[in-house]
């Protein structure tokens, strides 16, 4: 069998596992159904800045790119998923472990740690998707070719729980998978790391965007808070690349240097250039590749 033809039979048994899981999920509401449980934490997200404070102006809904950004949300969460983002991040060990072969590597695990106390488990996968999740945000604000992709989350000037959600699809297809790898090497599937993804780094997405002025405190030297990521987003920082990369532990920014959090100022929303990004949903989609192949770069 051709590589080809192994890599599109894999891509369609993986997606139709997605499928069974989806439709027997959804058949079953539940708390402890992960599908059910991240949109209840998603629609409190949005509870708790209707209630709580503002730490801008706008309300919820008032936002300008409110609607767009629910959009994002069904686009990114829901559409890249039906059309096969799990999928891909199970072809993609396929593919590196056929890749490894060639180097008479057999198996990706390193170690096995799935025989551990299930408390164990989850803070070595939490730890190892943080430190990946940071690593990839930096590559996407170093690399000119990402940052013209990660460049649409940041010309936002208004935040809210969904513009956690407002970013371009490549981001997702190209270091959600790789960010697998790790995973695949102590031992978890491809739909242990999905259900990991959606519920701890989208939620947790969603409560870092959310316009409430409540103040962390020391938990913001610990962990990613609204307080700490609207640093991340904001133009008046002298740093070229930004500060506070961090997806949910702020430790890697502290230990690394890249720690923002000046008590004596406010953030300002957007980015330089930001002007230049277009409006619209397809605007948004074209853009980056209009930046990158158009030969007309800076
Ligand atoms: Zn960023
Ligand atoms: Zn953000």
């Amino acid at each position: 069998m051709s590589f080809f033809s192994e890599i599109t039979n894999e891509f369609a048994s993986q997606q139709s596992q997605f499928w069974n899981y989806t439709k027997d999920s959804l058949k079953h509401p539940a708390l402890k159904n992960v599908y059910y449980a991240v949109f209840l934490a998603y629609l409190l997200c949005f509870v708790l800045e209707i209630i709580l404070p503002k730490q801008r102006k706008h309300g919820v809904m008032l936002r300008k790119y409110f609607w767009q950004d629910t959009f994002y949300v069904l686009f990114n969460d829901i559409l890249i998923n039906v059309l096969g983002f799990f999928a891909l991040c199970a072809v993609t060990e396929f593919a590196f472990l056929k890749f490894m072969a060639l180097f008479n590597v057999h198996s990706l695990k390193v170690m096995d740690i799935t025989h551990l106390n299930p408390w164990l488990q989850i803070l070595i996968m939490f730890i190892l998707q943080d430190f990946c999740e940071w690593l990839a945000h930096v590559i996407l604000h170093r690399s000119n070719f990402f940052w013209e992709f990660h460049k649409i989350h940041h010309a936002q000037e208004e935040l809210g729980a969904a513009s956690t959600r407002h970013f371009h699809w490549v981001e997702m297809i190209v270091f959600k998978p790789l960010i697998f790898i790790p995973f695949a090497m102590i031992g978890y599937s491809a739909v242990d790391y999905f259900l990991f993804q959606i519920t701890v780094q989208n939620v947790w997405g969603f409560f870092t965007h959310m316009n409430i002025k409540v103040k962390w405190g020391w938990l913001n030297y610990i962990i990613n808070t609204p307080e700490s990521h609207a640093w991340h987003h904001a133009k008046n920082v002298d740093r070229k690349y930004g500060v506070n990369y961090a997806s949910i532990l702020n430790i890697w920014d502290l230990m690394f240097g890249h720690f923002h959090l000046p008590k004596d100022k406010q953030p300002i929303l957007g980015v330089v250039g930001g002007k230049e990004v277009p409006t619209t949903f397809i605007g948004q989609f074209i853009y980056p590749f209009k930046k990158n192949f158009s030969g007309k770069k800076k």
